[in-house]
């Protein structure tokens, strides 16, 4: 008898783990770990997800008493070390197995399962409805000597279309009145050969941006050749191995990436590669795509679901071998992976932000030991993570290796970076959004016939009051954190320590500004439409202006419409959110101006510098990347602030120095790891009652233990949100702790009490 171990479909904290089933002698040829199968429960039955399979009876368990899986409903998704890895996540993100099975199930797959009729067998409901199946009919030599009859003219009209080469059989109905039963006549007759060709949806990203098509560079340059090396060695070593490409941005590391899967196909094996979803476009699809043809296959979320399916179903018949995608992409089921590339490593996007709350950077890691494969990462902004690792040389058994690629190849050059100081400009006069020596810039550039890109940054918009005067926003006295600006109640609110003010009585009722005295206190933000608006004034007429945010970028195919205009355009500026700071490679950019760079860093989260920072290098490196130097031009309230500094610099050592020393101050990661509880009801009572409960079952399992440090419960920045009070707490753990088994034993102690929601987020990246 063959045991199978089965993950229930019931994400509760109260059914977790595997149950045993014995597979009955029918079932034992099909299903495998990793399929779909229905089980009884009770006196009712669910589906679940094969996770091992054994030829022994459980310990502990009656063989007798073992009841047997129902019914077989899905073919494998899955592998055993695909199964090791979900386990886990489970234990390591604090989160029910069914929830860490899921990222492996095939794309579109409801855990719903219905019947025809009582006494049928139970089939799972599929978005996508499947793989399409096409029918093709084509001339066979037997064509050549027939002529159909007088009295056939549908015949006669299905060989002369057919003379011109095979077609879709829908697709000659279409055109041809009767044309399926005439294709099945002369079938009859050997004249006409029917053939299923499978149809793969999702397939074609077609694109005219000329650098798609980069050609394969005649000579690496010493850095690139370096690095791989360091990942050829990591891939023969297959350890698991961690590569670190820190190169600056344009160095090559996408030559990089295109070279090392070359030698794991070479090897035999495939390779994963993820990209953050916003830089996954046509343009860089295309260059994997040029490289490697059909071996390609593309996930991301702007698929629909049948697309989505078929090209995950290509990896698992094995006919696609290099995955590109967006980070669930790195549960496709790619058989031998000798590789895993994660480009922009340090991007907040590779967190999911809901169960199961991984960080892909880290699943990568213990898939990449659990396969034997080796894992480069890639950024010119590396995670303080990624480099503290590097630093070590080691990090949870295996090896850390950085490798530096500082220049870009040929003529490129990184370009010039220029802060402004806006206070200053304030003081001078200027109401525009656009500083004199950023207006001034625009005109030469787009006057040179070069475009030029303009990045507003939208993050933590209008969340805070700043001075126009100096820059000042107010801070908490108790927390030394910005205060959070609410427009109802005009009141200013600590998040970490919970005290609130009026505006008007912050610091005293008599001046504004807490540091000049000035008047001049407001939300502080620009739209878009606003820069566009503005930026029409003080260009020439017909210069074309290319917006690009949310508002329009919602349509299917519009992000790649807009860009492919932009590329196009003789001279052009192109104005955007965060969303154009990324991937984007356009040799006539020779102007890059960011209207507002700081934003960021007053948002209460300790990644805020560190992200101001990487955005800014990003949107830096779309300058100068062909052979006319770049220059970038940043405004800022906060010209001092080290991520300006060290951007204006290239120097991030200067920024590292001083960020790593505030991080180690406040304890904050790399220098320890942080969990965030998160727990939401209606009743503000019952929220309280339950947040103080989890806060005080953590600190008795942390008493005593060294560098454990719990915060709260105090209200989420986000303290309300559609009728929900919002409380968290927050742990820091040292950073070899089991900060998942604390927390999700705490949150298994609190059991479920009635409307009382609670995420548990290990390695947290959104605290509010
Ligand atoms: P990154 O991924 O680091 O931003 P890319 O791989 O996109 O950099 O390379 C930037 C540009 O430089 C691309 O246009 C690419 O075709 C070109 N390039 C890369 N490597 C070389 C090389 N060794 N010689 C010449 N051009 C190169
Ligand atoms: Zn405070
Ligand atoms: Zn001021």
């Amino acid at each position: 008898m063959i045991y199978a171990s089965v993950v229930l479909d019931i994400p509760t904290r109260a059914i977790d783990g595997a149950f045993d089933y014995a597979l009955p002698p029918e079932l034992a040829d099909t299903v495998r770990v990793g399929s779909t199968v229905l089980v009884p429960l009770g006196n009712r039955q669910v589906v679940g997800y094969v996770v091992a399979l054994s030829e022994e009876p459980p310990a502990g368990i009656d063989p007798a008493k073992t009841k047997p899986v129902s019914q077989d409903l899905a073919a494998p998704a899955f592998d055993e070390g695909a199964a090791a890895v979900a386990r886990w996540m489970a234990c390591e993100y604090a989160c029910p197995l069914a929830d860490a099975v899921r990222p492996f199930l095939a794309p579109g797959q409801k855990v719903k399962v219905v019947r025809d009729a009582p006494g049928e067998p139970w089939r799972l409901v599929q978005d996508s409805t499947g793989a399409v199946d096409e029918r093709w009919a084509g001339l066979t030599p037997a064509a050549a000597d027939f002529a159909p009859k007088k009295n056939a003219p549908r015949q006669r009209a299905v060989i002369e279309a057919l003379a011109q080469g095979p077609q879709r059989v829908a697709e000659l109905a279409a055109t041809i009145p009767g044309a399926v039963s005439a294709v099945t006549a002369l079938a009859k007759r050997g004249v006409v050969a029917v053939e299923t060709r499978r149809h793969v949806r999702g397939g074609a990203e077609a694109t005219s941006l000329s650098s798609a098509q980069a050609p394969r560079p005649k000579q690496l340059t010493a850095g690139q050749k370096a690095a791989l090396a360091v990942i050829d060695a990591a891939l023969e070593a297959g350890a698991g191995d961690v590569v670190l490409v820190d190169g600056v941005t344009g160095s090559g590391k996408t030559e990089v990436y295109l070279d090392a899967i070359e030698h794991a196909l070479a090897a035999g094996r495939g390779a994963l590669v993820l990209v953050p979803e916003i830089s996954l476009t046509a343009q860089t699809v295309g260059r994997f795509r040029s490289r490697f043809g059909d071996d390609v296959a593309v996930l991301h979320s702007r698929l629909s679901a049948g697309e989505r399916f078929d090209q995950w179903d290509l990896v698992r018949q094995g006919e696609a071998r290099v995955v590109v995608g967006a980070r669930s992409a790195l549960f496709a089921p790619l058989a031998d992976p000798g590789l895993i590339i994660i480009d922009e490593e340090h991007e907040g996007s590779y967190k999911q932000d809901k169960s199961p709350r991984y960080h892909a950077r880290e699943v990568a890691a213990r898939m990449a030991r659990e396969r034997g494969c080796a894992l480069v990462l890639g950024s010119a902004t590396p995670s303080l993570e990624s480099l503290g690792r590097c630093r070590d040389g080691e990090y949870r058994g295996v090896k850390w290796t950085r490798v530096a690629m500082p220049e870009r190849p040929g003529a490129s050059r990184l370009p010039e970076v220029r802060v402004i100081d806006m206070a200053e400009q304030f003081r001078g006069g200027g109401r525009s959004v656009f500083s004199a020596p950023l207006a001034d810039a625009l005109r030469e550039t787009v006057g040179r016939g070069e475009k030029a890109v303009l990045m507003l940054n939208r993050r933590g918009f209008a969340n805070f009051l700043m001075c126009r005067e100096c820059g000042c926003v107010p801070e908490c006295p108790h927390c030394s954190c910005a205060l959070t600006y609410h427009e109802r109640g005009h009141s200013l609110v600590c998040h970490t320590c919970g005290r609130c003010w009026p505006v008007r009585a912050y610091p005293d009722p008599s001046c504004s500004c807490p540091n000049c005295g000035s008047r001049y206190m407001g939300a502080y933000g620009v739209g878009t439409q606003r820069v566009e608006d503005e930026l029409r004034m003080i260009l020439p007429e017909g210069v074309q202006v290319i917006r690009m945010d949310a508002d329009t970028t919602r349509a299917k195919g519009a992000h790649q419409k807009l860009l492919e205009a932009f590329d196009a355009a003789d001279s052009a500026v192109l104005v955007g959110t965060q969303m154009i700071a990324k991937g984007l490679d356009f040799p006539e950019v020779t102007l890059v101006g960011v209207i507002n760079a700081d934003t960021m860093l007053k948002l209460p989260d300790f990644r805020a510098a560190e992200r101001t920072y990487d955005l800014l290098e990003q949107v830096a490196g779309r300058a100068g990347r062909g052979e006319r130097p770049g220059q970038v031009i940043v405004q800022t309230y906060w010209a001092t602030h080290p991520a300006m500094r060290a951007v204006e610099g290239h120097d991030r050592e200067l920024f590292l120095a001083s960020e790593l020393a505030e991080r180690e101050d406040a304890g904050y990661p790399p220098f320890s790891r942080l969990g965030n509880v998160v727990l939401w009801g209606r009743s503000d009572k019952d929220t309280r009652a339950a947040s103080a409960k989890v806060a005080e079952t953590i600190r008795e399992n942390v008493t005593g233990q060294a560098g454990w440090e719990v915060l709260g419960p105090t209200d989420c920045v986000k303290a309300r949100a559609k009728d929900f009070f919002r409380r968290h707490v927050m742990v820091k753990a040292p950073v070899d702790a089991d900060l998942g088994g604390v927390l999700g034993a705490a949150a298994a102690s609190l059991g479920a009490p009635k409307g009382i929601n609670m995420s548990v987020d290990i390695d947290a990246y959104d605290m509010m």
